[in-house]
């Protein structure tokens, strides 16, 4: 159905899995971790039509990917889509988290003055200072906010700022996870899975299964399955509209 944040071509098996994806998919937005890999991972990818690549830097390995910040910065012009870009404060990033801001707020920045991106943002033990950034430059496009594993407080702060948000089957898996899901605006969610990093009992979570939360969706919103995959379809028209059509 949709997969709005999965890293496609990190899969063992990615090339084997695309048709599948292609097919079962209407939407998949296969992030990438560098501008390097985005481009690489854009040729190859580039006759499935419902696989959309965009264009990131992972937070988590900044520093070894310092030499393609201009790359990255370069190259938003080109795209509709970013991610996965954003802010890591877990202690182990602790010594790029400058570097991290700096890179997260260049990039909503050019973002900005390229009318608008649609980005999928990382924002793990960060939530404030990803949100503060996004204040910063409120026409930087649509933030999606991908595995928001923030405080209620902050969930609150980012529907304020008009942030859209992506939720995995493990999300629900948690107490925090569920908490966070119920007071996530209908029209404001998506599925992903975050694969291949994401497994349930063994398995990695391919991007078709990223839709395995319908059901629990629907037991929160006390309505029918097929509603929630309405609302789903209508939320990607609402945050693609026709750029549906260009990479
Ligand atoms: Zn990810």
């Amino acid at each position: 159905m949709i997969d709005m944040h999965c890293h496609l071509d990190l899969y063992p098996n990615a090339l084997d899995i695309l048709e599948k994806t292609n097919q079962n998919n209407i939407f998949t937005l296969a992030v990438t971790t560098s501008p390097r890999a985005w481009k690489a991972t854009t040729e190859v990818f580039k006759n499935y039509g419902n696989i959309y690549v965009s264009l990131g830097m992972h937070p988590e390995i900044i520093e070894s990917k310092s030499n393609e910040i201009d790359l990255l910065m370069g190259n938003i012009k080109k795209t509709n889509f970013i991610g996965e870009v954003g802010i890591d404060g877990s202690s182990r990033y602790s010594k790029t988290f400058a570097l991290q801001k700096e890179v997260f707020e260049n990039v909503l920045k050019e973002s900005e003055k390229q009318k608008g991106k649609i980005i999928s943002i990382h924002s793990r033990k960060a939530v404030k200072t990803v949100l503060d950034s996004i204040e910063k430059y409120p026409r930087c496009g649509k933030a999606v906010l991908h595995w928001f594993s923030g405080t209620q407080k902050e969930l609150e702060r980012a529907i304020s700022l008009d942030c859209w948000f992506s939720v995995n089957p493990k999300m629900l898996k948690s107490k925090k996870g569920l908490s966070l899901i119920k007071k996530i605006p209908k029209n404001r969610l998506f599925p992903e899975t975050d694969g291949p990093f994401v497994s349930i009992n063994n398995n990695f979570l391919y991007p078709w299964d990223a839709i395995s939360i319908s059901n629990e969706l629907a037991f929160l919103w006390e309505c029918y399955e097929n509603e929630v995959l309405l609302q789903m379809k209508q939320n990607l028209e609402k945050l693609i509209g026709n750029l549906g059509d260009s990479q």
